[in-house]
């Protein structure tokens, strides 16, 4: 099996060891686990987490994949800690380096991108995660001519990945605050944010919250590129 192939079933629920804990921003962490059965991802797929309480409460959720494929038996998350968030708040407060998490995945076979063809990724928030994944597998790869990643975050201390995230194939526009001599006020993403260069071929992924990503959807249709080329993932309340 290549790095860019991997079973998208569903697989069982195994146990991962935290290896390290890195503040991304205030809100945010990012935990690297140990799996214990590894298995190969695809950029844009997620696991699933899973907590027991000591009385046999359960609560799951999903989080993207944040490293590109590779071998080295450990995958990445990033969880953003929300406001009474029962899942991201234990993670984010409570969780440290060497205790066991339950977790299952890779999961998800539509929102994955191979390394293959022309991306157009757009991702607001933490919707950056999955297509992180996709940006260092591009530049592992040697592809990022491949790629465009526009990024929408509230602040410069917002952003994720704030040391790796620059250069020729990425875009960032600040909605609140920008550093300073930024060339644009804050506002919110407009077309010209976007790099359609690409063309009509390419396709493109969205992620991000509800809102967020229908108005990023419209601005990619713009673009030239089509709906069904337009994959989209929403990181929205699970009621
Ligand atoms: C496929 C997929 C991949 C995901 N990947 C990531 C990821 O990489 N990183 C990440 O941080 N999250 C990711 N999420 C969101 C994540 O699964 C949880 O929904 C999120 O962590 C909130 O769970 P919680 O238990 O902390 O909050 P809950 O206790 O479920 O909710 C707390 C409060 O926050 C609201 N809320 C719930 N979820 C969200 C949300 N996403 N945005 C805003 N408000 C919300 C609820 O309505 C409620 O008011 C992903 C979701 C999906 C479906």
């Amino acid at each position: 099996m290549t790095e860019t192939e991997a079973p998208t079933a569903p697989s069982a629920w195994q146990l991962a060891r935290v290896l390290d804990i890195r503040d991304e921003t205030a809100r945010a962490k990012t935990f690297r686990l140990a799996l214990t059965s590894p298995r190969p991802h695809l950029a844009g797929q997620h696991y699933v987490v899973r907590l027991t309480a000591p009385d046999g409460y359960r609560a799951q959720r999903s989080y993207s994949v944040a490293s590109a494929p590779d071998d080295s038996g450990a995958i990445e998350l990033t969880v953003e800690r929300l406001e009474d968030g029962e899942v991201s708040g234990f993670l984010c407060d409570e969780v440290v380096v060497g205790d066991e998490l339950e977790v299952r995945g890779p999961i998800g076979g539509w929102f994955v991108w191979p390394g293959d063809g022309p991306a157009l990724l757009v991702g607001g928030g933490s919707g950056v995660v999955p297509l992180m994944a996709m940006l260092r597998l591009a530049r592992r790869l040697g592809r990022t001519s491949l790629i465009r990643l526009v990024v929408s975050a509230r602040s410069p201390e917002d952003l994720y990945y704030a040391d790796e995230l620059a250069g020729p194939e990425t875009t960032i526009v600040y909605t609140r605050r920008t550093p300073p001599s930024w060339p644009h006020p804050p506002r919110r993403m407009v077309l010209e944010d976007l790099d359609c260069s690409l063309g009509g071929q390419a396709s493109a992924y969205v992620c991000g919250s509800a809102g967020f990503a229908d108005a990023a959807t419209s601005l990619v249709e713009q673009c030239g590129i089509t709906a069904e080329r337009i994959r989209v993932e929403r990181f929205g309340p699970t009621s």
